[in-house]
Formats: C-alpha cells, sequence, structure tokens
C-alpha cells in the first residue's frame, strides 16, 4: 500500500467551543486527504495537507458534465474515549460502485478505509463529545481534465473532507411530514439513482424546494415510469411497518442501497421479525394506512439514522401515522443502531472500526 504523506497545517483554527450549535456541514476540520488519479500512472501521492481551496480549471470537466461521486460516513467518540466508524468498508465498496457507473477509475478499497482512518486520527480533537454530534465524513471523486467535450474524463481528484456535526435531533426524535412528489422524480432504472453521482443531487432540488414552501420536510420519490411505487423519501431509504411486517422498496436500480438500510434490514432479521424488500405502491400504504395496517413509517441514512414519518400527503389525502410519534420499532432501531455507533451497546455483527 502507498504511504500516505501527512503535512501539519501551522495555523490551526479554534476548535468550535459550543457543541450544541455545530449545525451541518458549514465548519470543516484543519486537513484533508487528496489523491491524485493520471491515466497511465494511475491513484498517486496520497496525502494529508492543511484544509483549503483547490486550483481548478474553469474548463474541469466535472463542472460541465457532472463526473462527481462521493460518500457520506460517520466518526463516533465513545464515553470512554474510544473513536469508532460505522462499516466504512461498505462506504468504499459503494464509492467504487458508483465510480463504475460513471465510468471514473476504482479506488482500493481496504487503502481508501485506511485514508479516512489516518484522517480521523490526524483530526481526533475534533470530533464531538456531546451526545449525538459526530464528525461527519466526506470522501469524494471529481474529473478535473480541462477539457470541453463528453467523454470520460482522464484525470480525477480524491479528496476527503470532515465536519464536526450536531446532533440531528436535539430535541429528541420528531416525526416528519413528508409530501408524496407526484411530478418530479429523482431517478430511473438504468439511470444512476443506484450511485451517491452528485447529480442525482441536482436533480432532487425543485422538488425539495417545493416541499418546503408547502412546510414539508421531504419528499416521498415515487418510481419514474408509472409515478406508483414508492422509492425514497428525501435522501434517505424508507420502511413501513404493515402490521407485524416490515416493508421496504427493493434495490432494483433507481434506489440508492443505503448502509443504514442494509443495517437496519439485518437487525430487525436478528429480531426474528419478517422483513420484505418488494415493489410497495402509494396506494399500498393509502390502503394500509385507511384499513388501520399502517402502524409505523421512517427514514434511514447515516445523517438522522432513522427518521420517523409522523405525516403522508398524498394528493388530496392526509395519512396520521402512529398519532405523528414514534413507534416502537422505529424506536427501537434508532436505539440500538446509535448504541452500536456511539459504543453504548455491544456490537455482535462486528460493525464498528475502532480508530487508533
Ligand atoms: C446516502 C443516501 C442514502 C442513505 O445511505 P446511508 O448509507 O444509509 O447513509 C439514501 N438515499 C440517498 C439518495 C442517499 O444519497
Amino acid at each position: 500500500m502507498q504511504e500516505i504523506k501527512l503535512e501539519l497545517t501551522k495555523h490551526p483554527k479554534a476548535k468550535p467551543q459550543d457543541e450544541t450549535k455545530l449545525g451541518f456541514g458549514s465548519i470543516f476540520t484543519d486537513h484533508m486527504f487528496v489523491m491524485n488519479y493520471d491515466k497511465g500512472q494511475g491513484w498517486h501521492d496520497p496525502r494529508i495537507v492543511p484544509y483549503g481551496d483547490i486550483p481548478l480549471s474553469p474548463a474541469a470537466m466535472c463542472f460541465h458534465y457532472g463526473q462527481a461521486v462521493f460518500e457520506g460516513m460517520k466518526a463516533y467518540r465513545t464515553q470512554d474515549d474510544r473513536i469508532l466508524l460505522f462499516r466504512p468498508e461498505k462506504n468504499m465498496a459503494r464509492l467504487n460502485a458508483s465510480n463504475d457507473r460513471l465510468c471514473i477509475p476504482p479506488v482500493d478499497e481496504a487503502f481508501a478505509v485506511q485514508a479516512v482512518e489516518k484522517l480521523v486520527s490526524v483530526e481526533k480533537d475534533w470530533i464531538p463529545h456531546i451526545d449525538g454530534a459526530s464528525l461527519y465524513i466526506r470522501p469524494f471523486i471529481i474529473a478535473v481534465d480541462p477539457h470541453l467535450g463528453v467523454h470520460p474524463g482522464h484525470h480525477f481528484l480524491f479528496m476527503i473532507l470532515c465536519c464536526p456535526v450536531g446532533a440531528y435531533y436535539p430535541e429528541g426524535l420528531n416525526p416528519v411530514r413528508i409530501y408524496v412528489e407526484d411530478q418530479y422524480v429523482r431517478a430511473v432504472r438504468g439511470g444512476m439513482g443506484n450511485t451517491k453521482a452528485a447529480g442525482n443531487y441536482a436533480a432532487s432540488l425543485k422538488a425539495q424546494d417545493e416541499a418546503e414552501k408547502q412546510n414539508y420536510t421531504q419528499v416521498l420519490w415515487l418510481d419514474g415510469v408509472e409515478r406508483k411505487y414508492i422509492e425514497e423519501v428525501g435522501t434517505m431509504n424508507v420502511f413501513f411497518v404493515l402490521d407485524d411486517e416490515v416493508v421496504t422498496p427493493a434495490l432494483q436500480g433507481s434506489i440508492l442501497p443505503g448502509i443504514t438500510r442494509m443495517s437496519a434490514i439485518e437487525l430487525l432479521q436478528s429480531w426474528g421479525m419478517k422483513v420484505s424488500e418488494r415493489p410497495i405502491s402509494i396506494q399500498e400504504i393509502a390502503d394500509a394506512s385507511e384499513s388501520g395496517r399502517l402502524k409505523e413509517a421512517f427514514g434511514t441514512g447515516t445523517a438522522a439514522v432513522i427518521s420517523p414519518i409522523g405525516e403522508l400527503k398524498w394528493e388530496d389525502r392526509r395519512m396520521c401515522i402512529h398519532d405523528g410519534k414514534i413507534g416502537p420499532i422505529s424506536q427501537k432501531l434508532y436505539d440500538t443502531l446509535t448504541g452500536i455507533q456511539w459504543g453504548k451497546l455491544p456490537d455482535p455483527m462486528g460493525w464498528t472500526v475502532e480508530v487508533k
């Protein structure tokens, strides 16, 4: 494996004083990881350098043709001051799946996990101490060739940034109100909805904007062909509890394969619950709501972990779920996942990786 060079900053920034006011994604740590790819040479020169702006040609291909992918993961500080990552090898496997779809050369997954570990270790003191706060980690890759013309790049940058982020639910888990989007779609089968490609998020902004104008937190996405089958909620995967069956849309090409989704399924199965990955129509959920079979609904993702859904609006129907309060399965998943991530519970699945 290549050696990661380390250049420490001569101007360390002051750490945030009030960890209750970190917010999300606007404070960056002192250092970042950078590695270059040049055709013929492969990935080379891995280094950790002071955080700062990077020079790019205005013709850099990522600006024009969107050849850009990213990941999102976190480092957690335990009460006994250990630092944990959660299934980081899954993020790097997914990064390579995204790379493959966008004609970006693959990275060595084990090496990429090492890069995260080394950067987190350098930035250890930036990892928040208060309950629920963590260090968000953003690996990403962009094509940087200064070239106008649509073809895969020959030159790339792989970078990793870190942000101390606050607790997602400073006031406890409040269920969100969701609006079913029946006009815009996020992705289609055969497209790149199953990758963390930057362009997917550009495609989602308009619907999100309109949902917020109508006082909803997020949108529930339907399939791009019939506007009939449920796909995801905002930038999270979605689950429903129908009597004693937990259902989530099957991964059929337009849905992002979430690591929290995968972990929730594995936990539910380990508790002996029935989990089905299958097509779920919005009509089925509306009928289940009507008949009282719809017990709970929640989103899953690294940022929020579990986000209970209290209300769903579809056309002129309003479905109130579990009285607008968090249900027992959502709560148990949240407590178990966050318990494992913050080292408060045993980790029988071996999901966490300690950073030394
Ligand atoms: C990142 C992401 C998720 C959640 O994935 P996790 O690995 O659980 O964080 C779900 N949907 C979309 C569209 C995403 O970008």
